[in-house]
């Protein structure tokens, strides 16, 4: 199989893990990402691209504050948060569409900042993927590669091969000779896909593409776009708003609030390793309860909380003993028992103020002796007997399932519906 620039590609990926550098020279000007002149190798896992300290403002307004990270050839990166957090201008920034005000944005290792968005190898998907209506799905697909005439540079036959291997990776190699208007949204979403790609960009920038779909849509072509994104073995950039979408496909996340990066880190680092109260509410659903550490017991904190004292394994940010503190526990950590628990659990006793079911588990809402609520969601396993508000109940986890973060003020549940509401229809 050939790739760019002719490279010879072994295995079913249309991109090599070791590809060229399209944009070259200390001067920041692209070549032509058909010929590869001037390439040097990328190896997998190297950065594709570098956001470095890179702060964006329109006028006074403060969009993205000082973002400094990398992500990585081959990677799936999403940047997540509500609405407003600056993760669209960061995404419009890597594609050249915005200029850093500050800071600088490498592709390749070549600084981009002059570099205007046709010259940078990457290519944008959007919400409205505006798909020429008259043409087939085929030319749509071959639209790209035909006007840069990789024909003539890298052989007849070469745009052929390059549609109908993305049509069969997007599955639609059936539905070539059909119109946009024939095919379903998540049919159409693929051929936007399959074109974005053609070109073998270093990276997609994906900007919410799902967020047109309907819910069912929405779930399974989550998956494809994480199975075609491990098949073509290229960089994604995806925004998001919906931790769902961006826990499902990412293997890293970055979680942005208000213009700050407030962590990245793979899903699973961020939901059972939260940095900050903001990352803990809003990936997952978290009790906080505010404390003060007393003092560090070997690995773990002791804490004032709840009324009580209990032991909990210390975050990333170490507090000094006296200091504010949040503790955090997941509500699937939290066990419910009538009588006192055994072993060494932290437990406090609280009374049942609200039963839901929710299919798997029943959410438990409770308060504690000094009025903070607790919420638990109880699985079958747990074999709770038919509990009514008012009823007196035990509740317990590991103190490892615990996790204590910087004090912060705690989101009301009004917080929560704001940083949940969807972004307006841009
Ligand atoms: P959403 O999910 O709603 O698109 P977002 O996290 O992508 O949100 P951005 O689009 O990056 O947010 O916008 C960040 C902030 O910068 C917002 O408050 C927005 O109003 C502001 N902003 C974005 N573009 C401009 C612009 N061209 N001029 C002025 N302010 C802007």
């Amino acid at each position: 199989m050939h790739g760019p620039s002719g490279l010879l590609l072994e295995g079913p990926l249309v991109v090599p893990t070791t590809r060229e550098v399209v944009l070259s020279g200390t001067h920041g000007t692209a070549v032509d990402s058909t010929t590869g002149e001037g390439a040097v190798p990328i190896e997998a896992g190297q950065p594709v691209i570098e956001i470095d300290h890179v702060t964006k403002r329109f006028d006074d307004y403060l969009a993205v504050a000082d973002a400094d990270f990398s992500i990585a050839s081959g990677e799936f990166f999403s940047m997540l948060g509500p609405s407003g957090c600056g993760k669209t201008t960061t995404l419009r920034m890597i594609a050249g569409f915005e200029t850093p005000t500050e800071g600088a944005i490498r592709l390749e290792g070549v600084d981009v900042s002059s570099v205007s968005p046709h010259k940078r190898n990457v290519n944008t998907v959007f919400q409205h993927y505006a798909l020429f209506p008259h043409m087939t799905v085929w030319d749509n697909v071959a639209y790209g590669p035909r006007s840069k005439k990789i024909d003539k540079t890298l052989g007849k036959g070469e745009v052929k091969r390059r549609v109908d291997e993305l049509l069969e990776i997007v599955r639609l190699t059936d539905f070539a000779k059909r119109k946009p208007a024939q095919l379903s949204g998540g049919q159409q979403q693929r051929v936007a896909l399959a074109r974005a790609l053609v070109n073998y960009p270093s990276a997609l920038l994906l900007d919410e593409p799902l967020g047109a779909l309907d819910l069912k849509l929405r779930h399974a072509m989550q998956f494809e776009l994480k199975r075609i994104q491990r098949e073509v073995g290229i960089t994604f950039v995806y925004v998001t708003h919906d931790q769902e979408e961006a826990l499902t496909m990412s293997d890293r996340i970055a979680v942005m609030n208000s213009g700050n990066v407030e962590q990245i880190g793979s899903p699973t680092e961020i939901y059972d390793r939260p940095a900050t109260v903001f990352v803990a509410s809003f990936i997952g659903q978290a009790n906080l309860w505010p404390g003060k550490q007393i003092r560090m017991d070997g690995d773990l904190a002791e804490l004032s909380v709840l009324g009580t004292t209990l032991r909990a394994r210390p975050g990333d940010t170490a507090i000094e003993a006296g200091g504010h503190a949040t503790l955090m526990v997941r509500p699937e950590r939290v066990r419910v028992s009538v009588d006192p628990p055994e072993g060494d659990v932290a437990t406090v006793s609280a009374t049942v103020t609200d039963l839901t079911f929710q299919g798997p588990v029943v959410r438990l809402s409770m308060d504690a002796p000094d009025g903070s609520p607790i919420v638990a969601h109880v699985g079958t396993e747990q074999n709770l007997p038919l509990l009514r508000p008012g009823d007196r109940v035990h509740v317990a986890w590991a103190p490892e399932a615990s996790l204590v973060l910087p004090a912060a003020d705690i989101p009301t549940t009004e917080d929560l519906e704001e940083m949940f509401d969807a972004p307006p229809e841009s």
